[in-house]
């Protein structure tokens, strides 16, 4: 199954990239930024959590000690927001088999539903799309906003999703899975 998942990722991934393309003018994501991983609670489905955690067998024992540790203490702690165990100095340890929410985060999209433009959490702190959102009316100037609807039980009960025959499973805040 993680074989035909990772299959699936490689068509998600070439449509966000394209998408990170297109909207290049307002955004601000560069190495070394790990805003979007420092406060959150990053629902997983189970098939991702299983993809994250065959990333995690990989690494050192250092490395998995200290993610071992940080879930530990948050899971003492219970916070609903924290940053992400998984991200050691300020770099995601696990980059490869990272979820589908923290590849769609930094995006915006347009939420047909709702009637409105979705913005990642970091325009707030004015990084993405911060110079088309107005904070005192929150209004959003965007011209062109992704029509994809960029959340993770969409993308994951998609048709295209269910070519590759995945199972994704319940989802559920990563902190709930320990
Ligand atoms: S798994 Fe990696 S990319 Fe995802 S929130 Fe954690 S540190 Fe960030």
């Amino acid at each position: 199954m993680l074989k035909r998942y990772e299959e699936f990722l490689k068509t998600v991934d070439e449509r966000l990239n394209k998408y990170f393309e297109e909207q290049c003018e307002y955004i601000k994501c560069k190495e070394g930024c790990s805003a979007c991983c420092e406060i959150g609670e990053y629902p997983f489905s189970r098939l991702e959590l299983e993809y994250l955690l065959s990333g995690y067998s990989q690494l050192s024992v250092q490395k998995k000690l200290k993610i071992r540790n940080e879930i530990i203490r948050l899971k003492r702690t219970k916070p609903k927001m924290h940053k992400c165990p998984f991200l050691i100095d300020k770099k995601c340890s696990v980059y490869k088999y990272r979820g589908l929410v923290c590849r769609i985060h930094g995006l915006a999209w347009y939420d047909e539903t709702e009637n409105r433009v979705r913005l990642p959490y970091c325009t707030n702190t004015g990084l993405n799309y911060a110079k088309v959102f107005d904070r005192k009316t929150g209004e959003v100037f965007l011209q062109n906003p992704i029509k994809e609807r960029l959340r993770i039980d969409t993308i994951l009960d998609s048709e295209e999703a269910q070519k590759y025959n995945l199972e994704r499973g319940e989802i559920r805040p990563l902190l709930k899975w320990f």
